[in-house]
């Protein structure tokens, strides 16, 4: 943007992060965390802080501020909140249908305190993504400057009507550490992403580039800072990554069979007894992040996108109950573990696939295929897919997946059976 234009949105952003500071220390003190109470409260106040700026920026800043205050409150209460207030160090300004309009496809305009400033716009290949989908543009919109080049960044929101999709099944997919099952077809796939190896490396990487360089430098010298932000980039581009193109080849078969996905209902704390062994809690925190929530989210906007619902199920006891015969299922020290009445030998993702069915199919007497014909004899056995090869999943190393676009692009013998 031209240097002068760029200077209005750049006073703009300074009133807008006025108004977000003070509502937020309002809102944390007084426990606000609703949008609605603090308009109420604190909207004349704000108001006559900057009378010249447009009246809807009072309005929006209250809706940011309380989705912070409501944010910070929550983390506070499970104890990650490391300061006494949030601080807005990052700030997009939160736009309405007073705020701004479209004004074709090349340019907006916008509200501001100088009246309204047209931007000319570039847009990007995931507009046109959305936009080719049917997706339509809804009013409310996020502006961000960005300093060093000039420019604003324009976050937008898209809405679709959809009509009711009638799963014609299910999709169950289950998340671990190092690796994503998922139940296609009665297989279950196992897609091996290595996250929680991603980022124990990353971290011990870190730590050594901090021990050598606070021998040197000293601590918190800048060479250190510079190289420890060049690792965390590199790092969340790579789980990025991974999680998208895993959530992309995961929903295009869920969409093509017209399939719901059934995902875990996660708790709010790491839970999973395999992560007990890593007592740092904040490298704890960071392994479950990226592994079960950033795999979860992934999953779920993809999903949006495609327009293919996802379920939530209870995931308590869902690897230590066996599917068939309701009896617990006793493990070794592997993952592999033998049903307590049955006798026969399960692999934990198996069983933690199939039990996500179950539960999918407990839940809602829909078109979609009853418990009983999830069970029925495949070939002799009362066991899903036969007796012999249900109890494996078929791995897949990340090499592998991440060149796909489909299943079908490898049928599942060629691929080699492996245990994790
Ligand atoms: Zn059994």
């Amino acid at each position: 943007m031209p240097r002068r234009a760029f200077r209005i949105f750049a006073e703009l952003e300074g009133m807008y992060r006025n108004m977000v500071e003070q509502l937020v220390l309002y809102a944390v003190n007084n426990g606000v965390t609703k949008f609605t109470r603090l308009k109420a409260e604190r909207y004349r106040e704000v108001r006559s802080l900057y009378p010249q700026l447009p009246s809807h920026y009072s309005y929006t800043a209250c809706q940011d501020a309380a989705e912070r205050a409501h944010s910070f409150l929550r983390m506070k209460k499970m104890g990650r909140a490391r300061k006494a207030y949030p601080e807005v160090r990052n700030v997009s300004i939160w736009l309405d249908d007073r705020l701004w309009r479209a004004e074709g496809l090349t340019s907006i305009s916008l509200a501001t305190h100088r009246g309204r400033v047209r931007v000319s716009v570039e847009l990007n290949k995931h507009y046109l993504r959305y936009v080719n989908r049917g997706w339509r543009l809804t009013s409310g919109a996020r502006v961000k400057l960005d300093h060093r080049d000039r420019r604003l960044i324009l976050y937008l929101t898209f809405r679709k009507e959809v009509s009711e999709y009638r799963p014609k099944g299910y999709i169950t997919v289950d998340v671990n550490e190092d690796a994503e099952a998922a139940l296609i077809d009665g297989l279950v796939y196992l897609f091996e992403t290595d996250l929680s190896r991603i980022t124990l490396g990353y971290y011990y990487r870190r730590k050594r580039v901090q021990e050598r360089y606070d021998k040197v430098y000293g601590p918190g010298s800048r060479p250190a800072r510079r190289i420890f932000k060049r690792l965390s980039n590199k790092e969340r581009t790579l789980k990025k990554e991974i999680r998208w193109k895993l959530a992309t080849l995961i929903v295009r078969e869920a969409a093509r069979r017209q399939a719901a996905i059934v995902l875990e209902r996660l708790g709010k704390e790491p839970a999973k007894n395999m992560m007990e062994r890593i007592k740092d809690p904040q490298l704890r925190y960071r392994i479950f992040q990226a592994a079960f929530k950033g795999m979860q989210r992934a999953v779920e906007e993809k999903a949006r996108e495609y327009g293919v619902p996802v379920i939530y199920v209870d995931p308590r006891n869902t690897s230590k109950i066996c599917p068939i015969h309701g009896a617990e299922i006793v493990y070794g020290r592997n993952r592999h573990g033998i049903c307590s009445k049955g006798g026969e030998t399960w692999h934990r993702d198996v069983v933690a696939c199939y039990n996500l069915l179950l539960r999918a199919l407990d839940g809602d007497g829909g078109p979609a295929p009853s418990r009983q014909r999830a069970l029925a004899p495949v070939d002799g056995g009362p066991v899903p897919l036969g007796p012999t090869a249900t109890h494996e999943p078929t791995g897949v190393p990340r090499a592998l997946w991440a060149r796909w676009r489909s299943l079908g692009a490898t049928s599942a013998h060629k691929l080699m059976r492996v245990s994790v």
